[in-house]
């Protein structure tokens, strides 16, 4: 299979195997000057992996998608609006193409080789700059009645809390208060306006307490937004990866306090909370994994 993982600068594809191994990994940035441009380049870059080499395509896309239509509805980060995105590209290269929020992808990574092998119901949580989240669910990925669902970092963790980014018209969901930009948001507040989230971090692996105690202010609220999801879905595992997520159990040791409290049993004594194991590469691999579900 080719998968793809595209990103708000970067692009990834690669050959992936059935057991998730990448072969041939090429990365380009990703050009986001126009809808044409972008498609041009997405084009050119499966051509590179070689398309006479796979079955089919997977691409892992910043973007809302209906899957009954095939269709990005809207995207983050990249020029990518209400186009049929599956049917270009079956037409220009003549197999099955899959699509899937790259947050999806990764969680699906996870699920197949990753943290979550052997797993029928897991969560995952990709903490970046914002939350990505995706659900699997008696043994398959849930994607909601058209498949923009499992958007997990906009859960409201405080009614009237602070405004989501982006087009979000939402308050005090989980990406706002439980990101890197929460962090980096804390970290101004401590070092000064120049500040970003990684300081923070630093610090807080260095002993400074109120490093600490600020990373764990925010692991609290990522263990407020677990201890719902806990409650509804009751799941096996939960997964925790991403860039912020390797702050690790900085954040993971509030997270499970706050659980051990919010959460019901037996859910609450049963889940584990894991770190996430495939690192960056998730999206690329769970694109690969996408495209296996569109041959089927
Ligand atoms: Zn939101």
């Amino acid at each position: 299979m080719i998968g793809v993982d595209i990103g708000g600068t970067k692009m990834n594809a690669a050959l992936v195997s059935e057991d998730g191994r990448l072969e041939g990994v090429v990365m380009h940035p990703t050009p986001t000057g126009s809808q044409a441009e972008f498609l041009g380049g997405l084009g050119a870059l499966v051509e590179e992996v070689g398309s006479d080499k796979a079955a089919a395509i997977g691409l892992g896309l910043p973007s809302t998608i209906d899957q009954r239509a095939g269709r990005v509805v809207g995207s983050v980060n990249i020029p990518l609006v209400d186009v049929d995105v599956r049917s270009l590209m079956q037409a220009r290269f003549g197999m099955p193409v899959g699509i899937d929020n790259d947050a999806n992808a990764a969680a699906i990574a996870e699920w197949r080789i990753g943290a979550g092998r052997g797993t029928r119901n897991m969560i995952m949580l990709t903490l970046g700059t914002g939350v990505g989240g995706g659900l699997i669910l008696d043994g398959k990925p849930y994607r909601g009645a058209s498949g923009a669902g499992a958007e997990l970092g906009h859960m409201v963790i405080s009614y009237g809390g602070p405004a989501c980014a982006g087009t979000c018209t939402g308050t005090g969901h989980l990406e706002t208060l439980a990101s890197g930009r929460a962090a980096d948001e804390a970290a101004k507040g401590i070092f000064g306006a120049d500040a970003a989230g990684l300081e923070l971090v630093e610090s807080a692996r260095g002993g400074d307490e109120a490093c600490i105690e600020a990373l764990a202010e925010i692991g609290r609220r990522l263990g407020a937004g677990i201890g719902g999801l806990i409650n509804i879905f009751e799941p096996e595992l939960v997964v925790l990866g991403g860039g912020f997520g390797q702050a690790g159990e900085l954040l993971f040791g509030p997270a499970r306090e706050v659980v051990a409290r919010e959460a019901l049993p037996p859910g609450r004594d049963t889940v584990r909370i894991v770190p996430a194991e495939l690192g960056p590469r998730a999206g690329l691999v769970g694109a690969g994994f996408v495209a296996y579900e569109a041959l089927d």
